[in-house]
């Protein structure tokens, strides 16, 4: 076992730090830390991270992508700031999942853009009264007439307000009373409008998180998405990925939290020195250090392990709900190290916190995963009574 980073891996890690020092950073900072950026800022960076390959990550170079090894794109996401990189995961998971159950022509005229970051993409599955469930889908897709309708809600959908395409899971309802199968249809903006808006949260302000509302629709008959794989199964396969790199975006923020506390518990003299030269605040130190080492351990071990087709979904839920508890904490640590100073949004140690605040609930919250992980470790099905699994 080797817990060096290879050489390949330390070029795209830098790779990826240069390309967040010169692109993405200034642009956070010519815009207001407290809004949505706006669209073309966000396709900038996505032009941007499509030269280093990230939009096609999961995808084959067969169909225009990189095929990256997981533990590879893991590395280059923990760089980028999790405003950036949520909504790149949730625009290259939803071009992975159009791969996987897209058709040849869908594929062909779908994904050239998305991966080169022209279009910005975007997978509506959570409905208000659908969340942790994802079986509890009401949006419908009906046929008037020669034309397909799409009816529903979706909530808290990641890039949702500026995309330019939504892959959308719904009933299908095309021949009369739907059977309660789910399938999925890509509704693009321009040809089919759709109302969307941002939803104001506690942190990633400067993210693209909102909610669409579909009222008769239309679908093309070409965009809807007969799913080899079963509505929610490739919904589950990236949801496997994806975990383990919002672990590493907690990684990502604590990383930032240590480093600035620190720099300030250098320079910071109280009793007549440094506090860093005092005990507590040196185990302070310590503990932050400890939760973001053992974090990134266990969410590269993660990811390591998908690259070697191993099961997966356990260790993928463990890596995203431990890094996100021990990393929420060591925020919290570092804002203790700043004293009063850390609550002030002037020191922008507390901005960091309402990030991390974020995490806990994209593609599984910290209970669910770990009914994942139980699951897993027992053979026991807590969702929905206690039958083994099959
Ligand atoms: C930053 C962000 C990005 C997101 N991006 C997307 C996106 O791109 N696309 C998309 O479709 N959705 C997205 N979501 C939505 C997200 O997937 C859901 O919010 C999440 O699945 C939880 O659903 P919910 O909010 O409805 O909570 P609920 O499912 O209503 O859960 C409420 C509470 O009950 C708990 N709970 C539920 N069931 C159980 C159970 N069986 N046992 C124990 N506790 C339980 C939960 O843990 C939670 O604490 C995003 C959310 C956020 C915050």
């Amino acid at each position: 076992m080797d817990f060096a980073l290879t050489p390949e891996q330390e070029l795209m890690r830098d790779a990826m730090r240069r390309l967040v020092a010169r692109e993405i950073e200034p642009l956070l900072a010519d815009h207001p830390a407290e809004h949505s950026l706006p669209k073309r800022a966000f396709l900038h960076a996505l032009a941007c991270l499509a030269e280093l390959g990230v939009t096609g990550a999961r995808l084959p170079e067969s169909a225009g992508g990189t095929g990256l090894k997981m533990l590879d794109y893991g590395i280059m996401m923990e760089q980028l700031p999790p405003q950036i990189g949520v909504s790149l995961i949730g625009h290259e998971a939803s071009t992975t999942r159009l791969h996987a159950d897209g058709n040849d022509e869908q594929r062909a005229r779908l994904l050239p853009d998305f991966i080169a970051g022209r279009r910005l993409f975007c997978t509506g599955s959570t409905e208000p009264d659908t969340g942790s469930d994802p079986r509890g889908v009401r949006t419908r897709l009906t046929r008037r007439g020669d034309r397909l309708l799409l009816n529903g809600r979706k909530m808290w959908i990641t890039n949702v307000s500026a995309c330019d395409a939504i892959l959308v899971t719904c009933l299908d309802a095309r021949e009369g009373e739907s059977n309660g199968k789910v399938i999925k249809v890509v509704v693009e903006r321009e040809r089919s409008n759709f109302d969307a808006r941002e939803i104001d949260t506690i942190g990633l302000k400067q993210g693209l998180l909102g909610e669409a509302v579909f009222q008769d629709c239309p679908v093309e008959a070409r965009n809807v998405v007969a799913s080899s794989a079963g509505g929610t199964e490739v919904l589950k396969t990236s949801w496997a990925v994806n975990r383990p790199l919002f672990g590493l975006f907690a990684v990502h923020l604590a990383q930032r939290a240590f480093d600035m506390a620190l720099d300030y518990a250098r320079v910071r003299k109280q009793f007549g020195k440094p506090i860093a030269a005092h005990q507590l605040v040196q185990k302070n130190l310590s503990d932050i250090a400890t939760a973001i080492t053992t974090s990134r351990l266990l969410c590269y071990h993660a990811l390591a392990m998908i690259d070697l087709g191993a099961a997966t979904e356990g260790v993928a839920a463990m890596a995203k709900r431990y890094a996100q508890n021990a990393c929420q904490e060591a925020l919290w640590q570092a804002m203790n190290v700043f004293g009063a100073m850390g609550l002030s949004t002037e020191a922008k140690v507390e901005a960091l916190y309402r990030d991390m605040r974020m995490i806990a609930i994209p593609d599984g919250t910290n209970e669910i995963l770990a009914l994942i992980h139980g699951r897993d470790l027992t053979g026991f099905e807590a969702f929905r009574g206690l039958a083994p699994r099959p």
